[in-house]
């Protein structure tokens, strides 16, 4: 696809370290439709979703998670409050029965916005594999 090609080729030096728009998320500079909020975990609706539960549940402090390949041992706490989160947007979004929780990992895998997040996605019939 056209898309996935230029979406790939964005990616290929964008994990700079540089601010991402969800630093402005979580300051609330832009708006967006919070799910779930702690003091280290934010989720909120994607803006463009791809199915009718899309939410992305990120990291208040990014603590250099750009993407889940940078992660080290001291980011074992983070890793596991923000698969916790995603189940507990799940149930607030009622779709605990069946839903999906992606991470897109680098310029193979399409990610565009260098803050590690999750995608938890539901609300109809997901297909395997994913493409
Ligand atoms: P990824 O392609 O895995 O890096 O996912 C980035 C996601 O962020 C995409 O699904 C976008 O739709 C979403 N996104 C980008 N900007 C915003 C925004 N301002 N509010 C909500 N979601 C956003």
């Amino acid at each position: 696809h056209d898309e996935e090609a230029a979406a790939k080729a964005a990616a290929i030096n964008a994990d700079n370290g540089a601010p991402t728009i969800f630093d402005k998320i979580i300051s609330k500079e832009i708006p967006s439709t919070i799910v779930y909020e702690d003091d280290k975990v934010l989720a909120f609706k994607d803006i463009n979703p791809e199915a009718p539960v899309h939410v992305l549940v990120i990291p208040k402090f990014r603590d250099g998670l750009t993407q889940l390949g940078k992660a080290e041992q001291r980011h074992g706490e983070i890793l596991g409050q923000l698969l916790y989160a995603s189940r507990i947007v799940a149930e607030k979004e009622g779709i605990l029965e069946g839903f999906r929780v992606v991470i897109n990992n680098g310029p193979s895998a399409c990610q565009s916005v260098y803050h590690l997040h999750l995608h938890v996605l539901g609300g109809r019939q997901m297909h395997w594999p994913p493409g």
